[in-house]
């Protein structure tokens, strides 16, 4: 277990239709999509009256600074900032200068939406985050206001323009596809990804969002994403054995100008390999992001643990990390918590 990915605020400025999906237009888009006879469960669309979790209940940046200690103490040297959306959370460069001082942290990102980026962007360089992704499905105002609840996409493409100009590297746009919304949008987003020389991932839609709404239907396969891409662009496999633990398959452009990344959880599972943990806002341990259980740390944290315990709860929890998600298996439960609370 290499790379922990820590969720430092459940809140979230954005309602995306794949993670929480609480606006009109995202209730009109399941509605006319639920196939009642491929899918017999019922879904609620009703809006979620969510408790955000109240700040006493979020880890404080020291507790999460002493997880990442002890968890760097024990071979994780990857950690990924991420939410609800992280930059809600106040003074986030505090925390990044915390995580970056640990010796041993190698690799330090973020995942944003990108809509309050550009106000922190030069804090959150000088205080040692290397590198950020951004989620971006679309590129069309009107479909990403869809997609995202927002009309936020001017903030976001200044955010990822300023995210380059200021040395982050690689700059990388995570769009999650859906179909009948945003799939016509593939080959766009490529060029738009390749005119700015970013990293871009298309990511498999995942059944984590808080309507349980997700059908198998509305997921375009990494292979079918693959066959698109192919049939317009000149793509030459990278090979994935410098780097295990990969979940994108990733491809270069034959003319030399940027890769793209194909993330297929759901039809290939890349369980195998994974060799990430999760930490919650409010400081469980997720093994998989589809697991049922969770590993509650506070009793520790707060209770006076000495750092040695808190090392062997975070052994023994690895050590009972699942073979592998169940989607797409008959026994196969959606877990209570959202993406927006997990992380991502
Ligand atoms: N709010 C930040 C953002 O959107 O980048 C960080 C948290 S978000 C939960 C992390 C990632 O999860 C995003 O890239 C988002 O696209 C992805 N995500 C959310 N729900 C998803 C789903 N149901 N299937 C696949 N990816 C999802
Ligand atoms: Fe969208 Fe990220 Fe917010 Fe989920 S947490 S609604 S993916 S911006």
């Amino acid at each position: 277990m290499r790379d922990l990915r820590i969720s430092i605020t459940d809140r979230c400025n954005f309602r995306c239709l794949y993670c929480l999906p609480e606006t009109e237009e995202a209730a009109n888009f399941y509605r006319s999509r639920f196939d009642a006879v491929r899918n017999p469960k019922p879904f609620s669309l009703e809006p979620i009256r969510y408790e955000w979790k109240p700040k006493e209940r979020l880890l404080s940046f020291e507790e999460i600074e002493r997880v990442v200690r002890v968890a760097v103490s024990l071979g994780v040297d990857k950690i990924r900032i991420t939410g609800g959306e992280p930059l809600l959370r106040k003074a986030v460069p505090e925390l990044i200068s915390r995580v970056a001082s640990i010796g041993g942290v190698r690799d330090l990102a973020m995942t944003t939406n990108g809509f309050l980026f550009a106000k922190q962007a030069q804090a959150l360089r000088d205080a040692g985050l290397k590198r950020v992704s951004f989620s971006m499905d679309s590129l069309d105002p009107a479909n990403f206001k869809k997609m995202t609840g927002r009309d936020g996409q001017a903030e976001v493409l200044a955010a990822i323009d300023q995210a380059r100009s200021l040395g982050f590297s690689p700059v990388k746009v995570n769009a999650v596809v859906i179909r009948g919304l945003n799939d016509h949008e593939l080959e766009s987003l490529v060029e738009f990804a390749r005119s700015r020389e970013l990293s871009l991932r298309f990511i498999e839609f995942m059944p984590l969002d808080s309507g349980h709404a997700w059908q198998r239907d509305l997921v375009v396969s990494g292979r079918e994403i693959l066959q698109r891409l192919q049939a317009r662009f000149k793509l030459v496999p990278i090979d994935p054995s410098g780097n295990p633990a990969e979940t994108a398959r990733r491809h270069a452009f034959a003319d030399g100008r940027g890769e793209v990344g194909i993330i297929a959880p759901v039809t290939e599972p890349f369980c195998g390999h994974c060799n990430r943990l999760r930490l919650t806002a409010d400081g469980k341990i997720r093994t998989c992001l589809f697991s049922l259980h969770e590993h509650d740390l506070m009793p520790l944290l707060r209770g006076g643990a000495d750092d040695a315990a808190l090392a062997a709860r975070l052994v023994s929890i690895v050590q009972g990390k699942e073979a592998g998600h169940r989607i797409g298996q008959v026994d196969f439960v959606q877990p209570a918590r959202t993406m927006s609370c997990i992380g991502g």
